[in-house]
């Protein structure tokens, strides 16, 4: 073991870590483009953007330049009865870019603060529209949207959350049909707040695909009823579908949509909370109270807005989704060549750079041999994290051609045994 790890495995806490299985961590000195340097001289691809957050590719020096240069004018101010320039300009970008119809921006700092701002702003709506018993979300099964007590409630229970399930609060869990989400918002009746789901693809749930009609569907009940669409594009935004947003696809604009991960390029914790002209309009008043009471000490913090219009800048000028979309494909077609009828059986699945198969193992998230598989695929070179059964792959978009098929081929070499 390193001198790193050593001294990590007596003080450091990982996530999603059960220590007495994995005692010694990867010990990475330096990372650019699609590549990790471990501290032994080892080079590794990150096939995986670093859990899916790193998005033009490590070390990016424009977004270094806009750290550096934000950092030396003004580092940090509460946001709260302050503003500032890259706050604000990110607001404005990001409005531009967005589906049509969002019209205000809530900072926050990372995925699940996205989420549980977005069932925060859905829940007080409807308190201030005199509907106060419209507390029930409708979620998928199979859902994943972070960890706070909120996000894991409408996440799937089992096995992430089953340790605090008693304590999370009442949601729909509906399999990944139109009907069912329908049926599901109909019996709920006046007690509906809303539906919340990963357009596209769900991702910790084991990279499950489903086509833009769901969204679309989705949309369209909820606007039957007057509840609203919460869309958690915190791992399909900024590109990965091979679309800037998941939800371009399915042509629709969500009342909430949750942005983190790639927002910054994946170089800095910021996350945003997007909402439409009319549900901002519910908290204006002149009672204090009827304001959103949620922030955070660093919301909006002017680095991490500076790095992500420098990111979203740069995922303009080199048009991100259709990189990420060739690489997804180029991976996927070396993987269905090489799998033959395999493929059908594994079900290997892609949408824009997102690719994935299946195993034939049991035990979900919790399959034994998953972490034999990322020691495994370290050997070929490339840093994979399966969940459990589930292989994918989900690189930076500079990850080059040959980078490409050597994560193949190291998905290909797990397949096997
Ligand atoms: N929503 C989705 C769809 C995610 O994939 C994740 C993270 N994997 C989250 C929310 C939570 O984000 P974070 O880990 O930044 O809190």
């Amino acid at each position: 073991m390193s001198d790193l790890a050593r001294r990590d495995a007596r003080v450091a806490w990982h996530p999603y870590t059960q220590h007495g299985l994995e005692p010694e961590a990867l010990p990475v000195v330096e990372a650019r483009g699609a590549e990790l340097v471990l501290e032994d001289g080892r080079r590794v691809l990150d096939a995986i953007s670093s859990w899916w957050t790193v998005l033009h590719g490590h070390g990016e020096p424009r977004l270094v330049e806009a750290f550096a240069a934000q950092a030396a004018k003004l580092d940090h101010v509460l946001f709260a009865g302050c503003t500032h320039e890259p706050a604000v300009a990110l607001a404005e970008e990001l409005i531009a870019v967005a589906p049509a119809g969002l019209a205000r921006v809530f900072y926050s700092d990372d995925g699940s603060t996205a989420v549980e701002v977005a069932l925060k702003i859905a829940l007080q709506a409807h308190r201030h529209a005199g509907e106060a018993e419209r507390r029930v979300f409708v979620a998928l099964e199979g859902a994943y949207h972070g960890d706070t007590f909120g996000a894991m409630a409408i996440g799937e229970r089992a096995p992430f959350f089953t340790p605090f399930e008693d304590l999370l609060f009442e949601v729909r869990h509906v399999p990944v049909e139109a009907a069912a989400i329908e049926d599901a918002l109909d019996d709920l009746g006046p007690r509906a707040a809303g539906v919340i789901l990963e357009p596209l693809v769900q991702g910790a749930g084991g990279m499950r695909m489903h086509a833009p009609e769901l969204v679309r569907a989705a949309r369209a009940a909820c606007d039957a009823r007057g509840v609203f669409l919460i869309a958690d594009e915190v791992m399909t935004g900024f590109g990965r579908t091979g679309t800037l947003f998941a939800c371009r696809q399915a042509g629709v604009t969500p009342d909430l949509l949750c942005l983190a991960k790639g927002l910054t390029g994946g170089v800095f914790p910021l996350s945003a909370t997007l909402c439409t002209a009319a549900l901002f309009e519910r908290f204006v008043s002149d009672d204090r109270a009827r304001a959103l009471f949620h922030g955070h000490s660093f919301t909006a913090n002017p680095i991490g807005c500076a790095v992500a219009r420098a990111s979203l800048a740069l995922v303009r000028e080199r048009d991100v989704p259709a990189r990420l979309d060739a690489i997804g494909a180029r991976i996927n077609a070396r993987l269905a060549e090489r799998l033959g009828p395999r493929a059908a059986a594994l079900d290997l699945r892609r949408t824009g750079g997102i690719v994935a198969f299946d195993l034939p193992e049991s035990g979900g998230y919790l399959a034994a041999r998953a972490l034999e598989r990322r020691r495994r695929a370290l050997e070929h070179g490339v840093l994979l994290r399966p969940l459990g059964n589930v292989l994918y792959a989900m690189p930076p978009a500079c990850t080059e051609e040959a980078q490409c098929d050597a994560i193949a081929d190291a998905l290909l070499a797990l397949s096997e045994a």
